[in-house]
């Protein structure tokens, strides 16, 4: 969506570029001597790619790359009935999940790139998540999975869809004007807006850390007077791992029909319309099928 409109730090991605980087697909051909993925097999492939030879790759740092590609942006991405990727950069998907799910395991992945992101968690903290769109959503179910104690926020517009479907799944969700909003140990920054941020930075226990994995259509202004005081890590987070691919589906495996409460397939001829309908908040995780 932000390459779509065009949002600030997208203008390296030069059209005509097919986009698309949150892929599920089936192997249909291979490259000469390749041996995995065997045609049948269903792939996620991992979408921001290194060098492959410069120290940051060499640490396992892929998204960091000063040469990174990202599929969909880069070069053409998903959104078509092929696409073509590199046999070693992919992660097997079981078989038998529903591709309307295995289409979560790249947002997944981020999302839990992002937990990693946070200190470790210590008995009765609390982690506060901004934003629920697809990464926040997510974020705030992977760590109620796993026992912690999350609440999401989300804006008024977000009630009906988006917050509601989030505490279908257990999650304490509600919108910042409906209750006060509680301080926590802390936060995870997805909602991509300056309100946002800076009801993290402020509603954070001092000597926190807010973990922002959110990209901004424009540049926010942070009270850092309340970061500095608080001593409150901001802390980016950017993209996922291998390793975050293969705990997504791991997780998706074992989590329940999520997709059901998240996933709108749209057909491969109405892209635009799966682009509109996600940037206007009317659905919360387009899909697109061809
Ligand atoms: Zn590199």
């Amino acid at each position: 969506v932000h390459a779509w409109r065009g949002d600030d730090g997208y203008d390296w991605v030069k059209p005509p570029v097919v986009l698309g980087h949150e892929i599920v697909g089936e192997v249909v051909a291979v490259g000469e001597g390749v041996e995995a993925p065997r045609i049948g097999d269903r792939v996620v492939p991992v979408s921001i790619l290194g060098c492959g030879d410069c120290p940051r790759c060499a640490a396992g740092n892929g998204p960091l790359c000063a040469k990174r590609t990202v599929i969909g942006l880069s070069h053409d991405g998903g959104l078509a009935e092929f696409v073509r990727v590199p046999a070693g950069e992919v992660v097997a998907v079981p078989l038998d999940m529903p591709s309307e799910r295995a289409a979560l395991t790249e947002p997944l992945s981020v999302a839990l790139h992002a937990i990693s992101r946070l200190p470790e968690l210590r008995a009765g903290e609390v982690v506060g998540v901004c934003g629920p769109g697809p990464v926040g959503i997510l974020v705030a179910w992977a760590l109620h999975r796993r026992g912690v104690e999350v609440f999401l926020v989300g804006a008024a517009r977000d009630r009906e869809l988006r917050l509601a479907e989030a505490a279908v799944l257990g999650i304490d969700a509600f919108a910042g004007g409906d209750r006060d909003v509680p301080v926590a140990n802390h936060w995870i920054e997805a909602s991509g807006s300056e309100g946002g941020l800076n009801m993290a930075v402020e509603h954070t226990e001092p000597g926190g850390r807010v973990v922002i994995v959110a990209m901004y259509g424009t540049r926010p202004m942070i009270d850092l007077n309340t970061a500095v005081r608080h001593e409150v890590e901001l802390i980016g987070s950017y993209a996922s791992l291998p390793a975050d691919y293969e705990q997504a589906v791991e997780l998706l495996s074992t989590g329940g029909e999520i997709e059901r409460h998240l996933v709108t397939v749209f057909p491969l001829d109405a892209a635009v319309e799966a682009l509109e309908s996600t940037a206007n908040g009317g659905v919360v995780k387009a899909v697109v099928a061809p």
